[in-house]
This record gives C-alpha cells, structure tokens and sequence, in this order.
C-alpha cells in the first residue's frame, strides 16, 4: 500500500462533488504540470518495479495513458491502450465491468499483447477497483501476464485491492 508522500500529496488537488455529489475528485493535473514532481512520480513509478522484466505497459483511457506512456519508455516496453468501447480501430477483445450505478466496457486490440508476454497495468486512481480488474482480465484473456499494476494514488477505503485479487499492486500514495 502506498504510505503518505509529501510531496505528491500536495500536488493532488481534492474537489469535492465532482463530477457528481458525494464523490470526492482527485485530480493529478497540478502533479502532472510540476516538472519536477511529474518526473519523479514517474520515476517512482518505474523504481516500484525494477524486480520484474515487463514487455508492455498497459495504460488505461484516459488519465492512465498519460502516466503509462512516460513508463513504458523508461522501461523500453510496448505501450498499449485500453480504450472505452467503440474507440479501438481493429478487432477487440471486450469487458464489461459494473460502476456505482450501471456498466461500463473496455476494449483491447486483439493482436496487441501476446501469449505469456509480462505486462504491467497502469493508471492514475484505483478507486473500486473494477476498472483494473477488468482491465486485467482484458490483458489475461490474451494471455499476457499481469506482473503488476501500478497508480499515482490509491482511495483505500473502497476496497479496489479486493477487486484486483491477488495480482501485484504498487500505489505511490493512498488516502
Ligand atoms: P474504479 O474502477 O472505481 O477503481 O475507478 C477507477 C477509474 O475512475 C480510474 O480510471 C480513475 O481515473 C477514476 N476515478 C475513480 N474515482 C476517482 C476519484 N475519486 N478521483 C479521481 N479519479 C477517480
């Protein structure tokens, strides 16, 4: 579990009701416009990870992209994307996962992660955690192997590890 990380702590902005009532939004944009910080969180990110050899990284639509592309060239990794339905160009595998209220479905490209190939999962927040466990099985259903997933923060009391299973998590920080 990420332990508390004052300087990206103070970079995570808290806004409260957003986008609806009773959600409390985290919002990384003023950790993602620091030069400083949004190095070092990337770097941070890389070092949770250095024990174990990752083809690609996964990033998630649509914050996820932004922190997995930067990983995924440190570690000379593929990059690929996971996408909300409908916006992957060529053949998918699909997900459909539950939110609070309703579903929502993922997509992968079909040829993008092959048989046995380590993969590392990356997002922004794990809240409930059902966008990272779909996620997961998107990249199992491929056969890649899911070496970790990895998040700027992590919203501990929603119970996303539970979620994610027994698959290797690495937060930066939790509130
Ligand atoms: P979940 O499936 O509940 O773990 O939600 C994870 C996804 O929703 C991530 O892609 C986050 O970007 C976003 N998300 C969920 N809750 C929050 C929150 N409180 N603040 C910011 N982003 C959130």
């Amino acid at each position: 579990m990420g332990e508390a990380v004052p300087w990206l702590d103070d970079l995570i902005r808290v806004i409260p009701d957003y986008p609806s009532a009773g959600i409390v939004f985290r919002d990384i944009t003023p950790l993602l416009g620091s030069p400083a910080a949004f190095g070092r969180a990337i770097d941070d990110l890389v070092a949770r990870f250095h024990d174990v050899p990752v083809d690609r990284v996964v990033g998630i639509e649509s914050r996820g992209f932004i922190l997995a592309a930067p990983v995924a060239y440190r570690l000379r990794a593929g990059f690929v994307p996971v996408r909300k339905a409908g916006k992957l160009p060529w053949a998918v595998a699909r997900e459909e996962y539950a939110l609070e209220y309703g579903t929502d479905k993922l997509e992968i490209h079909r040829d993008a992660i092959h048989p046995d190939e380590r993969v590392l999962i990356v997002d922004d927040v794990l809240a409930t955690g059902g966008t990272a466990a779909a996620t997961a099985r998107l990249v199992e259903t491929l056969g890649g192997q899911v070496v970790g997933l990895g998040f700027m923060l992590e919203l501990a009391d929603l119970g996303g590890r539970a979620k994610v299973g027994e698959r290797r998590i690495e937060s930066l920080t939790s509130f």
